[in-house]
């Protein structure tokens, strides 16, 4: 079966990156009948954050994946989360200690102080360390029972391991460039390596899909596996997602966090269609993907291996993609809460924005001329009005207080007719936007006043009128 996880810490937020990790885990699982797992990473105690685990799992829920174990959700291969497993990973330290492939590191407090105090590199420690390499080895495990004390896992000092990768083939790694590395930590946390290997195997993960920058840790995992004898589980390196310049993406170039695209009103089926494409292509030009044509679509083989730009531009065409096609109710759903109660929103509202908003939050912005009106203050050197425009508007408003229904058709006629009949010249139709919406800018004038209705539009005109002419 296939059986694969999503591991984040929960250090604050949930990076675009996990969110892309986490979809890609899911399409696979999906399509291949298997299990997605949540697994919470929180042996780095330094770097909780609180409300942390919550905001990832509803987070995670807002976008649509599921999962089918993990810490809010049963399974026979719990606990889920690292901090509730410590007892396995001990034991499994003392195997690795027992079969020589790892060795405790004693220190005593002066020791630690003095690597506190004179802030000594991690390096020079390792290299110091290697002095506990080849103590007896029960004398070492008896002496874990009362000295502070981490645990290396013993790497050999020459030759090389060759690890597959899916996405990149076999990468070879030289072993004389990577230091003993610690795979329990003093506070008795494992270090992620160790808790990643050991849970992947216990969980019976079958394929590790992550990023790119675990790649420099496979040797580590590699060796783990040796030592305990588990078969490895085949690797997906994913590319690395940049910013435009190429650079790594990173919060000081733009919004990275899940949450934030969520606030700023994109649709979580536009983000996880773009999220899609970033690393991996359909088998055609097709861009536009629902979650089902994914599942259907997806596959590893095409994911490349150079790194893929985040680009905010594409995603906010994506975000316009799937608003415009979106049924004007659940959009007015979605945004209603973030509306003033007052406002009396209506449907034809929302159908005649739709087409031009980038998110979600921007429709306040444009629904705000419907019920907020305040007359703009024309200057004397505005080329747009003149003293037949202001006789038309006049007439015009004359002329819509007796019609009580209007319809985008009869308020072309009415402003055509009296056009003509009265032989006025020049832009008629910027003058109109202006005295009816206050501003120059907005959709279709004639949808809009039919959803204003006369009277409102009378109301409008006349107070246009009375601010600019005497
Ligand atoms: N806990 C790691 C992270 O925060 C997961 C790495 C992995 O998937 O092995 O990204």
């Amino acid at each position: 079966m296939i059986r694969v996880r999503f591991a984040p810490s929960p250090t604050g937020y949930l990076h675009i990156g996990g969110l892309r990790t986490a979809l890609y885990n899911y399409l696979f699982a999906k399509q291949n009948d298997g299990h997605l797992i949540l697994r919470i990473e929180d042996t780095d105690r330094t770097r909780l954050v609180d409300g942390a685990i919550d905001n990832l799992i509803s987070t995670l829920s807002w976008s649509g994946i599921e999962f089918d174990e993990g810490p809010h959700k049963e399974g026979d291969y719990g606990p889920y989360t690292q901090s509730e497993r410590l007892d396995i990973y001990h034991k499994h330290t003392i195997k690795l200690i027992k079969s020589g492939n790892a060795y405790p590191c004693f220190y005593p407090k002066d020791r630690l102080e003095a690597i506190k105090s004179k802030n000594i590199s991690s390096e020079i420690v390792a290299e110091y360390d290697t002095r506990f390499r080849d103590l007896d080895i029960d004398e070492s495990i008896e002496k874990m029972k009362y000295e502070n004390h981490i645990v290396r896992l013993k790497i050999p000092s020459k030759g090389s391991i060759s690890i597959s990768d899916t996405i990149r083939g076999s990468i070879e790694f030289d072993l004389s460039l990577i230091q003993d590395q610690i795979i329990l930590k003093s506070d008795g946390f494992p270090t992620y390596h160790l808790a990643s290997v050991i849970d992947d195997h216990l969980m019976k993960i079958s394929h590790v899909i992550r990023g790119e920058e675990w790649v420099a840790s496979l040797p580590k995992h590699a060796l783990l596996y040796k030592a305990f004898e588990w078969e490895m589980p085949t690797f997906v390196h994913l590319p690395l997602l940049l910013n435009k310049d190429k650079s790594k993406l990173s919060k000081r170039q733009g919004d990275v966090a899940v949450e934030d695209y969520k606030s700023k009103g994109f649709l979580k089926d536009a983000l996880i269609n773009y999220v899609s494409l970033l690393g991996w292509h359909g088998s055609d030009n097709k861009e536009i993907y629902n979650y089902d044509e994914l599942i259907d679509s997806f596959s590893i083989d095409r994911i490349k291996s150079s790194g893929a730009i985040f680009d905010v531009k594409k995603l906010i065409w994506f975000n316009q993609q799937y608003i415009k096609k979106s049924d004007s109710k659940a959009l007015l759903n979605l945004i209603s809460q973030m509306l003033p109660t007052e406002w009396n929103l209506k449907i034809e509202m929302i159908d005649l924005l739709k087409d031009s908003v980038e998110t979600l939050n921007d429709f306040q912005d444009h629904l705000k001329s419907f019920f907020v009106y305040s007359p703009m203050k024309i200057s004397s050197d505005n080329t747009l009005f003149s003293d037949s425009i202001y006789d038309f508007l006049n007439l015009f408003k004359e002329t819509l207080s007796k019609q009580d229904d209007i319809n985008p058709n009869n308020f072309k006629e009415l402003i055509n007719t009296i056009k003509t009949e009265h032989d006025i010249s020049g832009n008629i139709w910027k003058p109109i936007r202006i005295a009816l919406t206050g501003s120059e800018h907005g959709p279709d004038i004639s949808n809009y006043a039919t959803i204003l209705g006369s009277k409102t539009c009378v109301e409008r005109i006349k107070l246009f009128l009375d601010l600019n002419v005497d």
